[in-house]
Order: structure tokens, then sequence, then C-alpha cells
């Protein structure tokens, strides 16, 4: 058959693939307008191109919003039934082109499934739709003086189904009530075939939970999910210290993050350059802890006490109360302010376990100092154990030598987290060939059930298992870019 005959046959089966679509999914929720599809095809870089190269093709065919499960389910039954590609998507905050098309395709839309299905007060559940907004599902659970135990802190955009399908590890709640792998109970899956299952802690079937949790959507779209709620609290408070020294403020926030009796529900620990380009110039010292405490009054005010105890031991000065109302308030927009200082901000998230954070910012230090750019430097906490660190590089878009130079840095950190054994937080489609590099036996065990679920590898290809990118090809790069940005 020649080119124009083919070209012809797969329109005449996209015309013939919406239509039936639109038999069971209300047509101005089937959208093959161009200026959506580019608009849905990227993520917060804006661009859809971008990361083209880790991609077959980086632009949808249909952006396609179902309502409910069955929707959905009937939705991925003829995406398979046409062997279309399929992008799962929520709010598409989770970067690295996480939720953007890798083999064009349809770009399922989860934020139309929104609603809350049942709230047990007596069992602190609640039994929602996956494609629900955080913010959404926080107020409707404040009416009935409950709460979730964890999520994150891009919460005011992000959905409960983006934190499941990525590891749901560090955020707000993680520390005081448990991280996703512990609130979620059981999930409604939607498998790339289109059928159903509900999937709980005890099931048997190939799916499991943990298979789920993570997953970056490989397997197929969660479509319900049950989870653990907790019950509101009465007093909330945030303090925050500054220190001289890294020690000094990573040991103050140990002592916070190991103190049995009182858990923050949010831990961070930032450098100076990170308070300036989040927030504030803040007149202080080098490194910043805060944490916010919510329990009783009395708990929290023996917290806050606590807090101020051990500050004092280590040399810590108090931050003013006015710039915490407003650091706290502007939680979900603080790694985001971090963009309005340069046209191309690079950044890369890494998972450093307790017991290595100085190791790690040693390495980070000596990298930088030999640099130019600007940077800075952010700790979340995760539950015991483990931290999300996420390093900033602020650069110029006329600058590609530094855009490159800064990659090349975290490229170094990156592949010596993975030789001390800890990982990169994110992986989305960029960061996968790293994940297939030091990773081989998981990937392997995670490629056997991708083929036996989605043996035609239509959903959310080239994450976890599979990557166009080499890493030769990377390194290769990486070790130009280190060349000539040293010579720039
Ligand atoms: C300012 C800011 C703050 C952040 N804070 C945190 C934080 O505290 N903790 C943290 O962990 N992350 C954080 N992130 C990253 C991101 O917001 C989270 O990972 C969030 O949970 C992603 O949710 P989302 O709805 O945007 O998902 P998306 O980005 O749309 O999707 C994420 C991944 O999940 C898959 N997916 C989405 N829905 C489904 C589904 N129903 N079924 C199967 N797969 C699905 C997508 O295909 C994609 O691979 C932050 C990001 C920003 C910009």
């Amino acid at each position: 058959m020649n080119e124009t005959k083919v070209e012809k046959k797969q329109e005449i089966g996209k015309t013939n693939f919406t239509k039936e679509v639109e038999e069971f999914i209300p047509s101005p929720h089937v959208s093959t307008d161009r200026y959506e599809i580019e608009a849905t095809s990227g993520d917060l870089s804006l661009l859809s191109k971008y990361h083209y190269k880790f991609k077959e093709e980086y632009q949808a065919t249909h952006v396609i919003r179902p309502g409910n499960t069955e929707e959905l389910s009937k939705l991925m039954q003829k995406c398979y039934q046409y062997s279309m590609p399929v992008t799962l998507r929520a709010a598409g905050t989770s970067c690295y082109s996480a939720s953007t098309p890798t083999k064009g395709g349809v770009i399922i839309d989860l934020r139309r499934m929104n609603n809350v299905h049942k709230i047990d007060k007596e069992n602190m559940i609640v039994k929602c739709d996956a494609g629900i907004a955080w913010q959404k599902l926080i107020e409707e659970l404040l009416d009935y003086g409950l709460a979730p135990k964890c999520y994150p802190t891009s919460y005011r955009a992000s959905c409960v189904s983006g934190f499941v399908a990525t590891s749901g590890k560090v955020g707000i709640g993680v520390l005081k009530n448990g991280i996703m792998k512990d609130v979620l109970r059981s999930v409604v899956f939607v498998k790339p075939d289109g059928s159903t299952e509900t999937i709980s802690r005890d099931s048997q079937g190939d799916l499991s939970l943990d298979d789920i949790i993570g997953s970056f959507g490989i397997f197929g779209a969660v479509a319900e999910v049950e989870l653990e709620v907790t019950t509101l609290k009465t007093s909330m408070e945030m303090i925050g210290y500054s220190f001289n020294t890294f020690k000094m403020a990573i040991e103050f926030f140990r002592t916070l993050k190991n103190s049995d009796t009182n858990k923050p529900l949010f831990l961070s620990l930032s450098d100076k350059h990170f308070e300036k380009y989040a927030h504030w110039t803040y007149p202080s010292r080098a490194y910043f802890v805060y944490a916010v405490y919510s329990d009783n009054p009395n708990a929290t005010s023996q917290s806050v006490s606590f807090a101020k105890e051990s500050a004092s031991k280590l040399d810590g000065l108090s931050v003013e109360e006015w710039y915490l109302k407003e650091k706290w308030r502007d939680i979900a927009d603080t790694e985001l302010n971090v963009g309005r200082w340069c046209e191309n901000l690079v950044f890369q998230e890494y998972w450093v376990s307790d017991d290595r954070v100085e190791d790690f910012y040693d390495f980070y230090q000596e990298k930088t100092s030999r640099q130019r750019y600007r940077h800075a430097f952010y700790l979340m906490s995760g539950a015991k154990g483990g931290n999300r660190v996420k390093l900033f590089g602020l650069s110029d878009i006329k600058n590609s030598r530094e855009f490159f130079g800064i990659k090349a840095v975290f490229n170094d950190i990156t592949i010596n987290n993975y030789e001390n054994k800890d990982i990169l937080y994110t992986l989305g489609v960029v960061n996968t060939f790293y994940f297939l590099r030091f990773n081989p036996e998981k990937a392997a065990y995670l490629l056997n059930l991708k083929n036996k679920l989605d043996p035609k590898d239509l959903v959310n290809s080239y994450r976890l298992v599979k990557a166009k990118m080499r890493t030769w090809r990377v390194g290769l790069l990486f070790w130009i870019a280190k060349r000539l940005y040293r010579t720039a």
C-alpha cells in the first residue's frame, strides 16, 4: 500500500474512533482541537515539544475527558480495539514528561472524574474518583471534620491519582500520618483492555496496590480510590529557624523528624538561595528549617516548645511570625516561584536517605562551587527513612551552554546518588533511562508485568520499562556540555 493510501486509512480510522467514542462520552469532551492538544501534550514546561528526543510522537491526536469509571472503561476498550496509544493525565504537575504523550494517540484527562462517593466517618475512610483535585477533597472532608492523611504541597492543582501513580512519599502529613502506600485501602482499576478490577490490600490477582503506587500509569488507569482519612486537628502552628551551617540545620531537622512524640505535619530544609527565589529575601542566615505542627492546642504548643528548645541548643535563630504565616499560606507556590527568576528553570528531584543527606549535600557543594550558575537547594521530608531533595538551576534561554552545563552537573549528582543506593524521586519519561541502568532487576519485574497486562504497549509507554534515550548518548552530550560550559 502506498503512503497516501495508508494515511487515508489512518484518517478514516481516526474519524470512526472519534464517532464511536462520542456515542458514550459527550462530544465537547472528545476533542481533536489542535490548540487543546498542544496545551495538554506538555507539562509545566508548557511546550509539548520539550523532551521530544525521549519520545516517538510528542503530540496527541485526541484529548478525551471521561466523566466516570464506566466511560473510562469503555474508552480504554475502544483505544485497545483501535490500537490507539493512551496517555493518562491528571493535573500534569509532576513534570519530567510523566503525563505527556510519547507515541501520540489519546490523552485521557481524568479531571472530570472528580466526585466523592462516600465519606465513612465511623471507619475513617473516603471513597472518591481518582481525578479529584486534593483541594476539592480537602474541602469536602472539612464539612465532616476530617482531612486527608497525606498529600503533596501542589494540592491546589494536583489530583489524588497523580500522587498514587507517582510515589506519594513526600508532602504534607507523610511524617505524621503515613505515605500513600500506608493510607491507600483499595482502587478501582481499569486495565489497558478496558476491563475493570477492584484491587485491595489482600488481592491475589496479577496486580497489587504496591505495583500500582509509583507505576506512572504503565499498567492502566486508577479510576476510583478508597483512602484512610484523619480527624481535622484543632490547632496549627508553623515554626522556622535559620542556621549558619548545614551541619547545624540538618541536625535540627533530624531532631524534629526523629522525635517520636512531636511529629511535624510538614518539615523542610532550604538554603538561602531557595528562600530568596521562592519567597522573599530574608535577611538572615544560610539555611532554614521549617516545621508545621497540627494537633490539639496542648500537643501543638508542646511541639513548638520542643522545637524552640532544640533550636536554641544549635544556635538557631527564630524566623519572624509574619514571614512564617505567608510561607505556609503560599506553600503550594513555593517551588513554582523559583521559575519567576529566570527564563529557563532546570531542576532534578532526588530521593536521599536520612543518613546520607550530609554526604549528598557535600557532593552537591563540591559540584556547584566550581560553577557560575544560579542555584538553589530544597529538601522536603518524607516519612522516616528518606527525603526529597530538589535542586534548581536558573538558566537563560539564550545560554544553551549554561543550560546543558547545569544538566551535566545534575547528571553527575544523579549517578553519585544511585551509586550510593539512593534513587531519583520522580522518573516520568525523562529519567527512565537512569532507572533502567541502575535498577535492572526491578525494571525486569515491571516489564514482565507490563507485557502481561499491555502486550501492545499502548498505555503510558516509555516510562519505567523502556526508554528511547540511550545512556551513552546522554553521557556523551553531558561530557561535551561540561567542557563547553567551562570554556564559555
Ligand atoms: C509546586 C509543586 C509542588 C509539588 N509538591 C510535591 C510534593 O509535596 N510531593 C510530591 O510527591 N510531589 C510534589 N510535586 C509533584 C507533583 O505535583 C505530584 O507528583 C502530584 O502528585 C502529581 O499529581 P498530578 O495530578 O499533577 O498528576 P500528573 O502529573 O497528571 O500525573 C503524574 C503521573 O501519574 C499518572 N497518572 C495520573 N493519573 C493517573 C491515573 N488515574 N491512573 C494511572 N496513572 C495516572 C500520569 O500518567 C503520570 O505518569 C509538586 C509539584 C509542584 C509543581
